[in-house]
């Protein structure tokens, strides 16, 4: 499969009275053609300032951004290239305006080559809104959620990206409609053979429509791997967490780790591991940061326990 976005060492800092904090700490994630990375993690990890970092709504303090190998972020074609679909579809469109309208308006600022109408129709259609005329003549609030998050899609489409960002796209929407949306993504993937990050908190859906893994917390990538691997072998103590808390069917052979969030043992800060707060194994040297460590099968884990076999951290 071919690379189509590369991000290396991505790294978001803001400032909040007065003291400057790390949202995203060095995330690296490669997304080709015809594939889902699922970005998974609680709330507040970071995984929506990656899209915002990715999209350009906010601006990283450092690394790089490739697509298709060039570091042209700012252009046109970056803008067209790459599209995300927003976690709210209430929010995303403008109750102002009729669906024709919110799908028409990029088709109209990055050009299409089939008469505009048709291509408002041929979007609504392959998102399964049909009739499409009726649809378009519709404004959001006459809609469903499910149907507002399709008009989002279509008109994320508009471009003809090659880049998808699917921020918490179902989290939103009745269960009952939260499948149907994720496996027309998926099938707009292969359609299209997009590259998608799929961003969610759900191990489930993570392992069933991601061929890659990478969890995500406090800002930094932990654990990453191909889906199966992570979900059926979980090696960091956050994603065996994650993986304990998850519904019986995604539960996976888990080694027992304690739920409770565990009194640190080791002051937390500086440098150190982002979970040591929470580890049940802390261990004096997890106050410095740990190695990405590759382990077995493809999976990468940010842990000092994950090669028992390597050299012990100097502690100074
Ligand atoms: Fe736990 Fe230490 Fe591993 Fe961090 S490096 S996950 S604190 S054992």
């Amino acid at each position: 499969m071919t690379d189509v976005l590369q991000v290396r060492g991505l790294t978001v800092d803001y400032r909040r009275h007065g003291t400057r904090l790390r949202a995203v700490d060095g995330v690296d994630v490669t997304l080709r053609a015809g594939q889902t990375v699922a970005l998974v993690g609680e709330s507040g990890s970071g995984k929506s300032t990656v899209v915002r970092a990715l999209a350009r709504f906010v601006r990283p303090s450092a690394g790089t951004i490739l697509l298709h190998g060039s570091a042209s972020h700012r252009n046109r074609r970056y803008r067209r290239s790459l599209q995300v679909v927003f976690q709210d579809p209430f929010a995303s469109l403008n109750p102002m305006h009729t669906v024709g309208h919110h799908v028409r308006r990029p088709l109209l600022v990055h050009g299409t080559d089939i008469p505009v109408d048709d291509a408002v129709a041929a979007l609504l259609t392959s998102v399964n809104l049909v009739p499409a005329q009726d649809i378009a003549a519709k404004r959001p609030h006459e809609l469903s959620g499910g149907q507002r998050q399709r008009v989002a899609i279509a008109r994320a489409l508009a471009t003809n990206p090659d880049v998808l960002l699917a921020d918490e796209p179902v989290s939103m929407l009745d269960v009952s409609i939260r499948l149907e949306i994720l496996g027309l993504l998926d099938r707009l993937r292969t359609e299209r053979n997009l590259a998608m990050l799929y961003v969610t908190h759900d191990l489930a859906t993570a392992r069933h429509f991601a061929s890659e893994i990478l969890v995500m917390y406090r800002g930094r990538i932990v654990e990453r791997g191909p889906s199966d691997q992570v979900i059926l072998t979980p090696r960091h103590p956050y994603t065996q967490l994650l993986a304990q808390s998850a519904p019986r069917r995604s539960r996976s052979r888990v080694a027992p780790v304690a739920k409770a969030a565990p009194t640190p043992r080791v002051p937390a800060g500086g440098d150190a591991c982002v979970f040591i707060a929470r580890c049940p194994h802390a261990m004096p040297a997890c106050a410095r940061r740990p190695p990405d460590v590759p382990v077995a099968d493809g999976v990468v884990v940010s842990c000092w326990l994950a090669d028992l076999d390597a050299p012990a951290p100097v502690v100074g």
